[in-house]
C-alpha cells in the first residue's frame, strides 16, 4: 500500500510539471474550483500560508508598519488617474457591471492591486510632514485576468499583502524599498530555506508606474527562476496624480514620496519547486504546520498507544507543532502519507522501542533512522528540525549555484541552457533593444540586475559596445 502511493507521482526529472501538478493534488493542497484559474485552498496550503503570513507579518510589524483594510472594487475614474498603471494592468482587469439587476453609471474594477485606493485614502488623511511617514500594510487577495494559469504560480485570484508607504523624503522611501527587500530575503532564506538573489529589474520588466523595482529571484530545482518577491520604489509618481499634498517643516507644500511591496502565495509554489523531491513534498521546519508526526508501531500492544500520546503531549508542550497518527491505516500508509505531506520529522514508537526507553527519528530530508531517548526527546526533536531546516537550505544553494552560469557570448549561454536550465551571468551595455534581442535569440529574459556585481569589463553580447553590467539571464515561472 505504500509503494502505490509513492508510485503515484510523476518523476520530478521525468516531467517536472507533471510532478508539480501531482504533488499539489496528492499533498492536498489544491482543489479546482469549477472556475478557471480559482483555486481552492486546502486546510493544508492555508495552514502552510498562514505560517508564512506570520513570520512576515511579525516583520512588518517589528519595522513599524500597520495593517489595513481596502475596498476590493475600484472606480473606474479612480484608476484612469495614473496611465501607466492603467495600461499595465487593462488587459488584466476584471470588472463589476451591475449592481443587482441595476448597471452601473461607473464600472467597478476588482482590484489587481491597491496602490489607487491607497493613494486615494493617502489624499484624505496626509495634510502635514507630522502626518509622515504612513506605512500600512493589507493582507487581502487580488484578481489578475490571467489567460494561462498554474495552481500558486499564476492564478486568476491569489492571495498576498501589499505594503504601501509614504514619506517625507526620498531618501526615507528609498531605504523603505530596499529595506523591505532586505526582510523578503531574510524570511525568504531564514525561514522557507530558499536562498535569494537580490537585485533590480530592468526598465523593461518594472512594476508599471514605478522608478524602480527591486526583487528576490530564487531558482527552483529545475533551474528556473521564480520572481519570490518585488519591492518598488515610486518616486512621486502617484502621490503627484492623486493630488496627495503636505505642508512640509518650511512651511510649504510638498509631495511626499511612495513605496509598494508585495508577496503572495506563490511562494508556497516556490517552496514545492525548491525542496520538493520524487516522494512529494518537503516542508521546511519552520513553516510546516506538522513539524513531527508520531507513528505508533504495533499499537495493539500494551501500552505503544499511550506512549505515543505522551510523546506529542511532551512535544506540543515544548513548542514543537506536532500530531499523532493513530487511524487504523498501516504504519507504512502512514509513513507514505507523511512523506507525501513534508512532514519534516517523522517518529516512530513500538513495543520494543518502549522497553528501552527510546523512540526513533526519521528525518523528511533523508539518512539513516536512529534511535533516540524518550527522556529529554522534545531537545532531541528541535536539534532534528534546526538541522533539517539547514539541510533544506544547504541543498537549494547546492542546486542553485550548480546552476550558475557565467557567459561572454549568446552562443556560449545558449549551450550552457542546452544542458541543464539556470542563470547565465552575462554583460549587458543597458540598451533595451539589445534585452530584446537576448531574448529573441536565445529565449532567455533578463531576470535581475543583481546587486552583487563583479568588477570586470566586458562587451554587450549583442551590440559589442563596452557593457560594465552583469545581469542573470533565465527561464522564469
Ligand atoms: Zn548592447
Amino acid at each position: 500500500m505504500a509503494d502505490k502511493k509513492v508510485e503515484a507521482i510523476t518523476s520530478r526529472d521525468v516531467d517536472f510539471a507533471q510532478w508539480y501538478t501531482d504533488i499539489v493534488t496528492k499533498a492536498e493542497l489544491i482543489d479546482y474550483s469549477s472556475l478557471k484559474g480559482f483555486t481552492i485552498m486546502r486546510p493544508y496550503a492555508w495552514a502552510i500560508w498562514e505560517n508564512i503570513q506570520k513570520k512576515f507579518d511579525d516583520e512588518f510589524k517589528r519595522t513599524g508598519h500597520d495593517n489595513v483594510s481596502m475596498p476590493l472594487l475600484i472606480p473606474e475614474s479612480m484608476l484612469q488617474k495614473e496611465k501607466d498603471l492603467v495600461e499595465g494592468f487593462a488587459p488584466e482587469v476584471a470588472w463589476v457591471t451591475h449592481g443587482g439587476s441595476e448597471k452601473l453609471e461607473e464600472r467597478l474594477c476588482i482590484r489587481p492591486t491597491s496602490e489607487t485606493v491607497f493613494c486615494d485614502h493617502f489624499a484624505h488623511v496626509v495634510q502635514s510632514y507630522r502626518d509622515l511617514p504612513k506605512k500600512y500594510n493589507q493582507w487581502c487577495s487580488v484578481v489578475r485576468w490571467e489567460k494561462t494559469t498554474r495552481p500558486f504560480l499564476r492564478g486568476r485570484e491569489f492571495h498576498w499583502q501589499e505594503g504601501h508607504t509614504l514619506h517625507e523624503t526620498e531618501q526615507e522611501a528609498i531605504d523603505e524599498t530596499l529595506g523591505m527587500l532586505d526582510i523578503y530575503a531574510d524570511v525568504a532564506e531564514r525561514c522557507l530555506a530558499m536562498p535569494v538573489i537580490k537585485g533590480q529589474k530592468t526598465e523593461s520588466d518594472k512594476f508599471a508606474g514605478a522608478e524602480a523595482t527591486y526583487c528576490i529571484e530564487s531558482m527552483m530545482h529545475d533551474g528556473k527562476a521564480l520572481q519570490a518577491g518585488t519591492s518598488h520604489f515610486f518616486g512621486q509618481k502617484f502621490a503627484s496624480a492623486y493630488d496627495i499634498q503636505f505642508t512640509g517643516r518650511d512651511n510649504k507644500l510638498h509631495t511626499p514620496w511612495q513605496t509598494s511591496w508585495g508577496v503572495s502565495t506563490r511562494l508556497i509554489g516556490g517552496i514545492i519547486m525548491t525542496h520538493g523531491d520524487d516522494n512529494g513534498l518537503r516542508l521546511p521546519p519552520e513553516i510546516a504546520p506538522v513539524q513531527a508526526v508520531v507513528v505508533p508501531v504495533a499499537s495493539h500492544k500494551p501500552g505503544v498507544t499511550e506512549a505515543a500520546e505522551k510523546l506529542v503531549a511532551a512535544l506540543t508542550a515544548a513548542g514543537i507543532r506536532a500530531k499523532g497518527d493513530f487511524s487504523d491505516n498501516s504504519p507504512g500508509w502512514k509513513f507514505a502519507e507523511y512523506e507525501m505531506k513534508g512532514v519534516p520529522l517523522r517518529i516512530e514508537i513500538g513495543p520494543r522501542d518502549l522497553e528501552a526507553g527510546v523512540c526513533m527519528f526519521a528525518h523528511r530530508t533523508g539518512g539513516d533512522k536512529y534511535q533516540v531517548k524518550l527522556d529529554g526527546v522534545e531537545t532531541s526533536a528541535k536539534e532534528a528540525l534546526a538541522k533539517i531546516q539547514q539541510e533544506l537550505y544547504d541543498q537549494a544553494k547546492e542546486n542553485m549555484e550548480k546552476y550558475i552560469y557565467e557567459a561572454d557570448t549568446l552562443e556560449e549561454a545558449a549551450a550552457q541552457m542546452a544542458k541543464h536550465a539556470g542563470f547565465v551571468k552575462m554583460k549587458w551595455c543597458g540598451d533595451p533593444a539589445c534585452e530584446e534581442a537576448v531574448k529573441d535569440r536565445i529565449g532567455i529574459g533578463s531576470r535581475c540586475i543583481p546587486f552583487a556585481q563583479d568588477k570586470k569589463a566586458g562587451v554587450c553580447p549583442i551590440c559589442g559596445k563596452p557593457a560594465n553590467t552583469t545581469v542573470y539571464w533565465g527561464l522564469a515561472y
